[in-house]
């Protein structure tokens, strides 16, 4: 028997055992599902059935869904008592030999669960070699075996106290590891490209199976390398800034999906929306972004005058047989008619 099966036959990772039971992504209620759930299951001093019972009765008390401070403090002190009754001193020393092996291949198993965790092997074995050297100094030392069993029991405690703030760090990296893989890092309330064409390809198929309309408006600064010329790399950084809050701003307001496409080329994605509708929110953008009042700052100061820039829109809906390529390609023509027309324009792709 495993927590997993007494919490519910589907929990089979960590995140989904922290949902079902209600407890986000606590690090203290997260320390004690990865010690009970884990740690727990490898140690070789406790039989199997008595693992099951330790597992059953936690999770009981996790069940009772009180994620207070003093429930959490009642569920260390259950697993202290176990702790205290459970560990002859006999095999002790052997016991703490395997179990740092199989504590090792703990640490492995959530390397893979959280998933974001280089460089903290090295770290992890250092810890356990010192757990285990501080278990077998204990007993070598010829302490009384209440001197061993207190000295254990702090490990164990040290060890919970270790997983509770492996797991914040974790949880914080998993985070910042989500940023990192989907946004991109200097428009950054905008999604990357690589996060677009995931988008995409789920929208199209979610959009062809529904028969309901996908629009795409790729936008795109006019002359941006005069800017870059004129007034510098960093200025053409905080005017693709700009941009980049007024097309989430736009996205925003109608569900879109905002995207850094590529240097200056930003694109919205909409589901339920036809051409026509895309083309009039597209000139939207196109009208803000043309009477936004962009300032330049050098030394921390900003220009007296404005700098004005302009975009070029290219909008494009999903056709039958379309794929995501089609439709980034039919929206990209829709752009280049746009610029030869003249710039500071909304062009329409012709199905
Ligand atoms: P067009 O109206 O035809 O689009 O003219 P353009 O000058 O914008 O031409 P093009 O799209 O070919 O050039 C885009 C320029 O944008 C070239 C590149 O140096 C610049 N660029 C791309 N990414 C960045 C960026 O992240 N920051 C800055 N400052 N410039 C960038
Ligand atoms: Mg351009
Ligand atoms: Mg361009």
């Amino acid at each position: 028997m495993t927590i997993s099966s007494h919490c519910s036959a589907e929990t089979s990772n960590i995140s989904n055992i922290l949902k079902t039971a209600g407890i986000g992504d606590d690090p203290n209620w997260m320390a004690v599902i990865l010690f009970v759930r884990n740690l727990l299951t490898k140690l070789s001093v406790y039989t199997d059935d008595k693992k099951a019972e330790i597992q059953r009765d936690i999770c009981t008390e996790i069940l009772k869904r009180d994620f207070s401070d003093e429930h959490y403090d009642v569920i260390i002190a259950m697993l202290d008592m176990y702790i205290m009754q459970n560990i002859g001193t006999q095999e002790l020393e052997e016991a703490l030999t395997r179990e740092k092996k199989s504590a090792a291949m703990l640490l492995q198993e959530m390397n893979d669960i959280i998933n974001s965790m280089q460089g903290v092997n090295k770290r992890h074995s250092e810890r356990l070699d010192t757990f285990n050297a501080t278990a077998v100094n204990a007993i070598q030392d010829g302490s009384s075996s209440t001197a061993i069993l207190t000295r254990v029991r702090g490990m164990f405690q040290e060890l919970i106290t270790e997983f509770k703030d492996e797991a914040r760090e974790l949880s914080a990296k998993a985070d910042h590891f989500e940023r990192t893989a989907n946004f991109d890092p200097l428009l950054t309330g905008l999604y990357n490209r690589r996060a677009m064409e995931s988008f995409i390809n789920g929208a199209v198929r979610e959009c062809d199976k529904n028969s309901t309309p996908l629009s795409l408006m790729m936008v795109d600064v006019d002359h941006f390398k005069r800017v870059n010329d004129t007034y510098g790399h960093q200025a053409g950084d905080d005017v693709l800034r700009a941009l980049g809050n007024i097309i989430s701003a736009h996205a925003l307001q109608y569900n879109g999906f905002a995207a850094r496409y590529g240097g200056e080329e930003l694109v919205i994605v909409v589901k339920d929306m036809d051409l026509g509708r895309a083309a009039i929110k597209s000139e939207a953008v196109r009208a803000d972004v043309e009477n936004y009042d962009f300032r330049v700052r050098t030394d921390g100061k900003l220009s007296d005058v404005p700098l004005r820039f302009t975009v070029s829109v290219g909008v494009a809906q999903l056709q039958t047989g379309w794929n995501s390529s089609t439709l980034i390609s039919a929206a990209d023509s829709a752009l280049y008619k746009a610029k030869n027309f003249g710039r500071n324009r909304v062009c329409v792709a012709s199905s």
